[in-house]
């Protein structure tokens, strides 16, 4: 498999990536291309933290779009391990270094380019998926590191058949045809493309990818449940609705819910532990400052004056007045329309729900 199974970068940070190189191409302005390029991994990887925090294990080895989560973690940083060890310092892999195969509990120690299809969920189901995170975090952090070390001169290194066979002699690199060209793409490059391509833009591909298909685990999981969340905001309309697979599914992605003990976020088990479908049914609703209702959290109103809404007028009418809503405001969250306070968020959604009639 080559590179050509990619596919579009998110808008910013193909803009920073292009920063990046323009920087880091000038002695001058090389030290702020480094720690633009550290800024944009940070920033690519923290979708990666986002993903691990807010889906099951299992999604890690379904097959979606011919991939699935695990390969793509993995094969992501392998070639960084690989190509910063072995290529750029010559020194030994992390993988090695810490016993990662153990760790990750991994049949294979090579990128996983050679694997097709049903392989790759063979080869995922068996991974320990938080070591699996600890080993890109590991790499992450080493690759950061030596990058703070880096001088202008490094970025026209370029590499022998020496390089290439230190590389070989680790089995790190399968002998198949969908994976042996690596060896060459990386050993043609010198330090400069590395850092282009491996340690950058790599990233953003693999890290989009990974991107739909936790939207799409995030979909099929919210197919046929109810679609209003515990607190009162409805999932169909939700900034959050292509990321998240709602609070009533283990696809959880409500950033209050990652954030919260345990990734559960108090509205819901309150609302389990008294046996009602959600806050909207609850006597207490009205100066509850549980989970979603803390005082201080911006939200809080507005979710509490659309769970009354629903209490009044049902979760059918409710979802018909969400239409009307969105189609009468452009906005992202909720609150920037409904406000802070819930007497007049209520008294808002109440005046869009009667303007239906006119
Ligand atoms: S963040 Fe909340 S409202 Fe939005 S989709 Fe997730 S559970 Fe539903
Ligand atoms: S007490 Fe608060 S969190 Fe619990 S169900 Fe009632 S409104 Fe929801």
């Amino acid at each position: 498999m080559g590179y050509e199974w990619c596919f579009y970068m998110d808008k910013e940070w193909s803009e920073r990536n292009k920063k990046m190189q323009r920087l880091i191409s000038a002695e001058s302005t090389f030290a702020d291309g480094i720690k633009c390029l550290i800024e944009l991994r940070e920033i690519v990887f923290t979708q990666i933290s986002e993903i691990i925090n807010g889906i099951p294990e299992k999604a890690f080895s379904e097959l979606v779009n011919e991939r699935t989560l695990a390969f793509l973690i993995w094969h992501t940083f392998r070639i960084e391990d690989i190509v910063i060890h072995n290529l750029i310092l010559n020194d030994e892999q992390e993988f090695f270094k810490a016993r990662w195969q153990k760790k990750n509990q991994s049949k294979i120690i090579t990128t996983a380019n050679e694997l097709n299809g049903n392989e790759f969920v063979e080869f995922s189901k068996p991974l320990n998926i938080k070591e699996l995170y600890n080993y890109a975090v590991a790499v992450k952090n080493s690759t950061n590191e030596m990058l703070k070390k880096i001088e202008y001169k490094d970025l026209k290194r370029t590499f022998s058949e020496e390089d290439k066979r230190r590389i070989e002699e680790t089995g790190s690199v399968s002998h198949s045809d969908e994976a042996y060209w690596l060896i060459d793409f990386w050993c043609k490059k010198n330090v400069a493309g590395l850092i282009k391509m491996p340690l950058s833009r790599h990233w953003i591909m693999h890290v989009e990818e990974m991107r739909r298909i936790k939207n799409k685990l995030c979909k099929q999981a919210r197919a046929g449940v109810n679609p209003v969340a515990y607190c009162g905001f409805s999932c169909n309309h939700c900034f959050l609705s292509e990321w998240c697979g709602s609070c009533r599914t283990e696809y959880n992605c409500c950033s209050f819910a990652t954030c919260s003990p345990d990734r559960k976020c108090a509205n819901v088990v309150c609302c389990k532990s008294k046996g009602l479908e959600g806050c909207y049914e609850c006597s207490e609703i009205e100066f509850c400052k549980l989970g979603f209702y803390v005082e201080g959290n911006d939200g809080a109103a507005a979710a509490k004056a659309q769970a009354l809404f629903m209490a009044k007028h049902g979760r059918k009418d409710f979802l018909k007045m969400q239409d009307l809503f969105h189609q009468k405001y452009q906005f992202a969250k909720t609150q920037e329309i409904l406000g802070q306070d819930v007497h007049k968020g209520l008294e808002i959604l109440e005046k869009i729900w009667e303007e239906r009639k006119k």
